[in-house]
């Protein structure tokens, strides 16, 4: 990274930096830019597939694609971006291995750097919950929900037992309801092995603070979500936000109370630590201001895309952080640094929604097609695997899902608890 060449550093390998990077690779003169990317992990995770992770459908390779197989001419650099001093156009990295910290200086500068989960400061909510947003949380959360059921099986006493079995998930959101569908069916694929539990003692408790699930989207899938839901046994609580969590459950804002030794957090997020560290404006919510091009209001050749940036809709909002947005948003970015390298002008970046989808499980799902036309059901399932299935990167990853999905409809989950991941308990 040193020398006359122009640098162009990416910063993050999810959808929204690969996209960035490979578009760049496709369009981009080698002799006009050198092009680095730097990700915490060697590899990307298609975070639709999550909560089958979590819920041992899939396994967790498959849903991972390493980056420089992805992204063959760019210089990938495998270390935690520490810090972005934006008036001396320099980043400090740490080495994921070595721990040998660096700094890099960059021409143009993508921040691409995601979200992570927020917990809004509520009290116990951090130490006692489970994120499911990154590979580690969802291998975590199997284990962890494998370990319950072990446990359960070992207890006698009914109440402990009970608090064992139940699983709290908070937010209605997309990440929350495919997730707990998930969850109902791995405990009907395995519940067989655990000769002293018995369905009645598993109870999935789904918490929504706003009046429906699946908020912002046509009401009907969000009551769709909920019936389907309620009727697989899951307690659907709407209209009920979460006050406090401690190591017992959690104390609901109507002061409900919801004993559990596992509650898990989707119901917020918030951009990156190191976003927030920089000088660059931000929204509210912590995202980067940006203008149509995707360019840093104030700040020219510094670009935010994905989960991190506030990308104006040219409507008076912002498009909605979503992997479907950010893959769009990646190759219209490229365009424009090519373009301010070429001294041609930016575009605005413009996308009208494809629609959403979430799978309930037990192939059903609900889907929202263009003009707010909804989808039910089996055809929404099939959609919905189809859709992903397609946008998976790479030929063997798309193979290795098919195959786990159709291992699925003959044989129960996987049970085993692989003790490679850190436990609440210890
Ligand atoms: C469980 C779940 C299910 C989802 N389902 C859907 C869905 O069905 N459809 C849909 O459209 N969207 C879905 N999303 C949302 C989607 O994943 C995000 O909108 C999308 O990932 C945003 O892309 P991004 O590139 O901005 O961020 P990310 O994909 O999060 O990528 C950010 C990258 O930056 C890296 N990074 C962060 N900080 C640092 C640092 N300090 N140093 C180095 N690297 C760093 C991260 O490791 C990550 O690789 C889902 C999200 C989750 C969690």
């Amino acid at each position: 990274m040193s020398g006359t060449t122009r640098q162009i550093l990416i910063l993050g390998g999810g959808f929204a930096g690969i996209a960035v990077a490979s578009h760049l690779e496709r369009y981009l003169g080698r002799e006009e830019a050198s092009v680095s990317l730097v990700g915490q992990e060697n590899f990307s995770v298609f975070t639709p597939m999550l909560p089958e992770v979590c819920s041992g459908a899939l396994d967790v390779r498959h849903i991972v694609t390493p980056i420089r197989s992805q992204l063959p001419r760019t210089n990938f650099v495998l270390a935690e971006v520490e810090s972005i001093d934006v008036s001396g156009r320099t980043v400090c990295i740490t080495h994921a291995l070595t721990r040998v910290s660096q700094t890099l200086p960059y021409d143009h500068l993508v921040l691409a750097l995601g979200s992570r989960t927020s917990t809004f400061g509520l009290p116990g909510v951090a130490e006692h919950t489970f994120a499911l947003k990154t590979l580690d949380d969802a291998g975590r959360l199997r284990n962890h929900l494998v370990w319950l059921l072990e446990a359960a099986d070992a207890t006698s006493g009914t109440e402990q037992r009970h608090r064992l079995l139940t699983i709290a998930i908070v937010g209605g959101g997309f990440t929350g309801v495919e997730t707990a569908g998930e969850i109902v069916e791995l405990f009907r694929s395995v519940l067989h092995f655990y000769p002293h539990i018995h369905k009645s003692d598993v109870r999935i408790v789904l918490v929504e603070a706003g009046k429906t699930l699946l908020l912002g989207l046509p009401p009907k899938m969000g009551s769709y979500a909920a019936r389907r839901l309620s009727a697989r046994g899951v307690d659907v609580r709407t209209g009920d936000g979460v006050a406090s969590a401690d190591a017992n459950g959690m104390t609901l804002q109507s002061g409900a109370r919801v004993e559990s030794a596992t509650i898990i957090w989707s119901a917020g997020v918030q951009p990156s630590a190191v976003v927030d560290a920089t000088s660059l404006p931000k929204t509210k919510r912590g995202a980067i201001v940006v203008d149509g091009d995707m360019q840093v209001h104030g700040f020219p050749a510094h670009w935010a895309v994905g989960d991190c940036a506030a990308i104006p809709d040219g409507k008076g909002g912002f498009y909605p952080a979503t992997a479907q947005h950010a893959i769009r948003e990646g190759p219209r970015l490229a365009k424009n640094i090519i373009a301010s390298l070429r001294d041609q002008p930016t575009q605005p970046f413009h996308f009208q929604s494809l629609g959403m989808m979430a799978s309930l499980g037990a192939r059903k799902a609900v889907a929202q097609l263009p003009n707010d036309f909804v989808l039910t059901g089996f055809p929404a399932w099939f959609l919905w695997r189809t859709y992903y299935l397609l946008r998976l990167p790479g030929a063997d990853r798309k193979l290795r899902v098919a195959f786990d999905w159709t291992l699925d409809l003959i044989f129960s989950r996987d049970v085993a608890e692989l003790r490679v991941y850190r436990r609440p308990d210890r």
